[in-house]
């Protein structure tokens, strides 16, 4: 240890600006790195020295991570900068980043206009590393997760009733390709990267016991899932289906099965069959062996789609009983959404069918809150943080090769 010194002289200068930053863990990694980072590679163990100094000195804090260039999926080693963080924000390390369907979407421009280089990732379990002066909700030391949503206007009825996701006032701030108006219009950079910044408000409080290699995919897929599942008020003994079994479907099986429901799995291959057996899945359809399912009909309480392509949903409805519930949470390209035909529209037995964004922050932490407490997490597949895993995975994805999602290492950054 050449500089103890300066060393710590920087931990104590930290811990008066930013307040209560001499939390053990953050500050661990602090030991022997160099703060100059113009001479030295910025692993992550430096790039955490550089960005406690920065968080001291106010500026913006410098992050490193994976970008799409265009509209491939062919992403790269990108460096870039975030807000500073303020006095309500935080600063957080991310150790696991999440590869959800949707990113694979987002960066080919399927959801609207993609702005390039973009950084994807709206599934992040990281650790607080820094706070502002005026936080109150994390201490450095703690666990955070950041799911789709950064930001929102928090005045308008949809924000002050916990669905920031429909703020509308328009100012909802996704975690990813968009624009952030509380820091000048700045395109957000998402989870591949080894930190984030953003309001307290927003990030979400995850258990110290929590086994946080397999957090992240909650924060899409879990919130995605476990939400209309909630308002659909599915219960014990209550025939469900899950249509597409992917990162989404699985999450939405899990929490089912954990609330006494009998769950039927609807895919196109015969891939995942035994994963859903041991998951306690009752029935198991492949959708190109029509005959194995022609007489269910009227027969399922709740059915959740969460195909991210092309399908017919009127199949789907005529299996709802009379009442009976149907969520849409599965994002096909815009060209790709389903359509109802005027047949299903008027003779369809009062069934409903709805779509459901993600999930408010409430609801939010409530599914992590739930999740961990019941043991209920994603089946993952951990991945080194460089571009050529990053590459091969979203590759996998796109063929829904997965069983179920992968999670990018970011410590391996
Ligand atoms: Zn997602
Ligand atoms: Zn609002």
């Amino acid at each position: 240890m050449k500089n103890n010194n300066s060393r710590r002289k920087f931990i104590k200068d930290s811990a008066k600006v930013v307040g209560g930053i001499a939390g053990g863990m953050a500050l661990a990694g602090v030991a022997g790195t160099n703060l100059n980072a113009n001479q030295t590679k910025l692993d992550s163990k430096n790039l955490r020295a550089l960005n406690l100094q920065e968080v001291s000195e106010g500026k913006r804090i410098t992050s490193s991570g994976f970008a799409a260039f265009g509209p491939k999926y062919e992403l790269k080693a990108h460096s870039f900068t975030r807000h500073p963080v303020g006095d309500n924000d935080i600063l957080i390390e991310i150790l696991y980043a999440g590869i959800c369907h949707s990113d694979l979407h987002t960066v080919l421009g399927d959801h609207g206009e993609a702005k390039y280089p973009m950084v994807p990732g709206h599934e992040i379990a990281g650790v607080v590393t820094a706070v502002g002066k005026n936080v109150s909700k994390f201490k450095v030391g703690d666990y955070a997760g950041v799911g789709c949503m950064v930001n929102s206007c928090g005045e308008c009825e949809m924000c002050k009733n916990g669905e920031q996701q429909f703020c509308q006032n328009a100012k909802t701030v996704f975690t990813y390709n968009s624009n952030d108006v509380f820091h000048g219009g700045e395109n957000t950079m998402g989870g591949y990267s080894n930190n984030i910044v953003l309001s307290e408000k927003f990030a979400i409080k995850v258990p110290q016991n929590a086994k946080i290699e397999r957090v992240a995919p909650l924060l899409c897929a879990g919130v995605t899932t476990f939400a209309p599942i909630k308002y659909s008020k599915v219960k014990r003994g209550q025939k469900v289906a899950v249509a597409g079994f992917g990162g989404l479907g699985h999450m939405a099986v899990k929490y089912m099965i954990s609330l006494g429901a009998e769950v039927s799995v609807f895919d196109t291959t015969d891939d995942k069959r035994k994963a859903a057996q041991k998951m306690g899945v009752k029935r198991y359809f492949n959708v190109n062996k029509p005959k194995d399912f022609e007489n269910l009909s009227s027969e399922f309480d709740f059915i959740i789609s969460t195909i991210p392509y092309k399908y017919d949903i009127n199949m789907y409805q005529k299996m709802l009983k009379l009442d009976g519930e149907m969520a849409i949470v599965g994002l096909p390209s815009h060209a790709d959404n389903p359509s109802l035909d005027g047949n299903t529209t008027i003779w369809n037995f009062r069934r409903k069918i709805y779509s459901s964004l993600i999930g408010g922050v409430e609801i939010t932490q409530e599914m992590i809150d739930y999740s961990i407490a019941n043991n209920i997490y994603p089946d993952v597949e951990v991945i080194k943080a460089t571009s050529s895993e990053i590459n091969k995975a979203y590759q996998r994805v796109a063929k829904g090769e997965v069983q179920f999602r992968y999670v990018i290492d970011m410590k391996t950054l």
